[in-house]
């Protein structure tokens, strides 16, 4: 694109120091490349829930963070949990102590819902039932898991305001955090400030986190060296050029500021020196048609907020068309409705993709409010699929345990009825009440087991939290929420580049119960 097409809404400006760059580097095997077009690894895998015809595809659009660039939760959110702990004892009048605590980024996944008046972690089905619960980082009881949300017949909506959805690679430091500080109000109720419940805990810890990534504390330190907080993607280039070979316009809309956006873009699409640095220049918008910045999602999705877009002047960040202040009209023709409907003469339909990470700023909004089509990036998933594969043996028994138990169960209560026939002898009903004991002992034998091989196979794949996309048997929140916002979803945005740009993705054929339960494990 031409750099003056950059728009950014309300841009801030702060500076960063610019630095040599040098062409250099190979080109991944993508599928347009004369070694490309072949089997794909299980974990780099695009799924389908809805079906979706590149051919249509006008214009893809990409979101930034946690997108094209993939942070490295290491270091990128062991960053944003110091800083909100500085900013917690230094601001917000929480005891020093907290300045040795350490952060496990492992420790919190995805789609774990917070209940910020009650201090607890969440993980639910589909049916938003809480399937597995802590307080702070001690399990729940069952007796309290069902005292807290299984009584109810009307089941919680679990949304805002009492409960928070982890549902960006953003918040595990938070989520962390808060189970942290839940621990430590129940040990030490006197050493935190006035007044602190968790509701007002969970609210601290939020104003701090926003705060650091506001006023510098992530951007400046990830400027500085982005090497240390990103992944590296060389398939990105190759990805966007092969998009735009094949006729499409490409965009991006990003949440992050120019500046801070021209940082990370060079380091995912620039040039790197000898020593592996990456250098500041405007080369990588000539991969973009158009380019916004400060986009204020999920609110920019809807036309009434998109009314404030400043042209940026690229060197310095600087917004251009405003009059002291004060918006002027929008810069450039770019308008996602315009992009929608696109040359309209063979009646055809011309679609938007929007790839994004979060499940609610890009990809339920972009859907629901512009009919965008969507692509959901999942890291996660690589080694879920992975997981899956190589435990497929484990899960065919778990089934076969499942059906024994059943079995067992319905061959019980058969059993305990037929007691219940006049014409039946003594001698009889010792028989029966026998056999009974015997399946009763059976059934709990079984029953242990399949629990136990269950934990297990879970373990596998989160010690605490489990497999990401199931709760028990049943699909877990995050799950439904992909399968029902995401038209496809894959581990990285660069994934892209393994097929074809016109695929016709297709997705897998839908089972009923009664049709899977009728299939050959
Ligand atoms: P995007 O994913 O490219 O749209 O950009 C996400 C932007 O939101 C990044 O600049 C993040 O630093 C920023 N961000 C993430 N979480 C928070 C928050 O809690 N408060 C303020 N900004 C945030
Ligand atoms: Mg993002």
């Amino acid at each position: 694109m031409d750099k003056d097409q950059v728009t950014g809404i309300g841009d801030k400006i702060s500076h960063f120091q610019p630095m040599t760059l040098t062409d250099g580097g190979q080109e991944p095997c993508i599928w347009s490349s004369p070694g490309g077009g072949h089997k794909i690894d299980m974990g780099k895998q695009i799924f389908c829930n809805r079906s979706l015809n590149m051919k249509n595809i006008v214009a893809v659009g990409f979101d930034m963070d946690y997108t094209l660039a993939q942070y490295k939760p290491e270091t990128f959110e062991t960053l944003a949990y110091n800083g909100t702990i500085r900013k917690l004892v230094y601001d917000l009048g929480y005891p020093e102590e907290l300045l040795e605590w350490s952060f496990d980024w492992r420790y919190m996944v995805r789609g774990l819902v917070l209940d910020k008046k009650r201090g607890n972690i969440l993980k639910m089905d589909r049916h938003k039932y809480v399937k597995v619960a802590y307080h702070g980082f001690r399990e729940m009881s069952k007796e309290d898991k069902v005292d807290a949300y299984g009584n109810t017949l009307i089941r919680d909506a679990f949304d805002e305001p009492d409960y928070a959805l982890i549902d960006t690679l953003f918040s595990l430091a938070e989520a962390f955090l808060f189970a942290q500080l839940v621990d430590f109000i129940d040990n030490n109720p006197g050493k935190v400030p006035k007044g602190a419940d968790y509701a007002r805990m969970y609210k601290d810890v939020r104003a701090a986190v926003d705060l650091c990534h506001r006023d510098g504390t992530l951007k400046q330190m990830v400027a500085k060296n982005p090497k240390r907080y990103i992944n590296e993607d060389t398939s990105i280039v190759p990805m966007l050029k092969m998009l735009r070979d094949s006729g499409r316009s490409t965009f991006l809309v990003t949440n992050s500021l120019w500046d801070y956006t021209n940082i990370v873009m060079n380091f995912l699409c620039g040039s790197r020196t000898l020593d592996g640095s990456s250098t500041c220049n405007f080369d990588w918008l000539k991969y973009f048609d158009v380019v916004i910045t400060g986009s204020a999602k999920p609110g920019f999705f809807h036309e009434d907020s998109r009314a404030n877009l400043f042209e940026v002047e690229p060197e310095s960040g600087m917004l251009l068309n405003t009059d002291n202040g004060t918006p002027m009209p929008q810069v450039g023709s770019f308008s996602p409705n315009l992009l929608l409907k696109g040359e309209n003469k063979t009646c055809r339909v011309f679609q938007v993709l929007y790839v994004g990470d979060h499940i609610y700023g890009d990809i339920l909004r972009s859907k629901k409010v512009l009919g965008w089509r969507t692509m959901l990036v999942v890291p996660e998933l690589e080694s879920e699929v992975k997981l899956l594969w190589g435990l497929r043996d484990m899960r065919k028994q778990l089934r076969i345990l499942r059906n024994k138990r059943d079995l067992i169960e319905d061959q019980v209560h058969h059993l305990k009825w037929s007691l219940k026939f006049d014409g039946i002898t003594d001698d009889e009903k010792q028989n029966i009440s026998c056999k009974i004991d015997e399946l009763e002992s059976q059934r709990d034998q079984v029953r242990l087991t399949h629990q136990g091989a269950q934990l297990k196979c879970h373990q596998k794949f989160h010690n605490i939290w489990g497999q990401l996309m199931k709760t028990g048997y049943q699909n877990s929140r995050f799950a439904h929420q992909v399968e029902r916002f995401a038209c496809l979803y894959t581990s990285q945005v660069s994934n892209l580049s393994m097929y074809s740009p016109d695929k016709y993705y297709r997705p897998s054929e839908d089972f009923m119960p009664h049709e899977f339960d009728i299939l050959p494990i």
